[in-house]
């Protein structure tokens, strides 16, 4: 799996950092707004990030599943 955002759609609702707080950060000193801690989560946060994905209410979170755990 890798994991990339758009950083230009994000309205910082926190929901990325509260759903997957091992993939995303949504650090107040940056408005909340997402942080990506790494682009390939191990296979336990596939789920978190899904779930992420799904509940972000811009549309920022991308998911390539076919990405290389590398
Ligand atoms: S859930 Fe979406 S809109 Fe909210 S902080 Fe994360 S990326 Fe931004």
């Amino acid at each position: 799996m890798k994991v990339s955002a758009n950083y230009d759609t994000c309205i910082a609702s926190g929901n990325c950092g509260y759903i997957a707080p091992g993939v995303f950060r949504n650090l107040e000193e940056h408005g909340g707004f997402i942080s990506l801690i790494t682009e390939h989560p191990p296979e336990s946060e596939w789920p978190a990030v899904r779930r992420a994905k799904r509940l972000c209410p811009s549309g920022t979170i991308f998911i390539d599943e076919t990405g290389s755990a590398r």
